[in-house]
């Protein structure tokens, strides 16, 4: 199977670029960010303090089963059996993502799952330690970056066009606490690979990135 790993902060562009080239390739493409945000979502609806209760947040984790589907060719997460992936998308679930995502036990039950998917399917995955940990042999692998008041109001725009009630400034405190987080964890920390090639879309257009990276994924496989 071919595998492409895409690493880097949040709001980068991810996704949108991972769910562009997959789309192009025929590959499909695997959101690990949901992983971690459909565990976050098990933690508050349990009224879980995700950001001390770890204990808790490991003894929920044989009730969790989570799985993933492709409608129409786009990912919808399952939360024991229940399609979650709009609920997952808010700025708590963000944040409680963040916050259950440095424990070990959790990583492990993602990483196993996450590997299984790619050993079946050509995909793309997109996440923080995919390049470094879950796919260290993937074909291409991409860190991608971008300034983080670029970032914010990439993330700020979308927010809204959901309809969230959110301010800049909020954003831009959840990205810049959650870049922190992601970077200074012990296990598996946000990393660029040795391996990974760098690339900086700060000033680009969405549509100018997904053309660039494109292009440098194509060449490569
Ligand atoms: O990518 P997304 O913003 O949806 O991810 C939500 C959170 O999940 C991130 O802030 C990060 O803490 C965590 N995450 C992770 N490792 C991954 C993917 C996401 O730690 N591979």
């Amino acid at each position: 199977m071919i595998n492409i790993a895409i690493d880097g902060p949040s709001g980068a562009g991810k996704s949108t670029i991972a769910k562009a080239v997959a789309k192009e390739l025929g590959y499909i493409y695997i959101d690990t960010g949901a992983m971690y945000r459909t565990v976050g979502l098990a933690a508050v609806r349990r009224g879980i303090d995700t950001a001390s209760d770890i204990a808790g947040v490991v003894s929920l984790l044989p009730e969790i089963e989570i799985d993933i589907k492709y409608v129409d060719g786009v990912q919808h997460v399952y939360l024991n059996g229940e399609d979650v992936s709009s609920l997952i998308r808010t700025p708590e679930i963000s944040l409680a993502a963040s916050h259950v995502a440095v424990i070990r036990e959790v990583r492990e039950k993602m990483v196993d799952f996450q590997r299984e998917l790619a050993k079946h399917h050509n995909c793309i995955m997109d996440g923080r330690d995919i390049g470094t940990n879950v796919l260290t042999d993937a074909k291409v692998k991409i860190f991608l970056t971008a300034d983080t008041k670029d970032r914010a109001q990439r993330r700020y725009l979308e927010l809204k066009e959901k309809g969230e009630e959110v301010t800049f400034e909020e954003v831009l405190k959840d990205m810049e606490f959650r870049d922190k987080n992601d970077s200074s964890r012990e296990y598996m920390p946000l990393k660029k690979a040795d391996d990974a090639t760098l690339i900086d879309t700060t000033g680009n257009s969405l549509e100018e990135s997904v053309e660039l990276i494109k292009g440098f994924i194509l060449e490569r496989i």
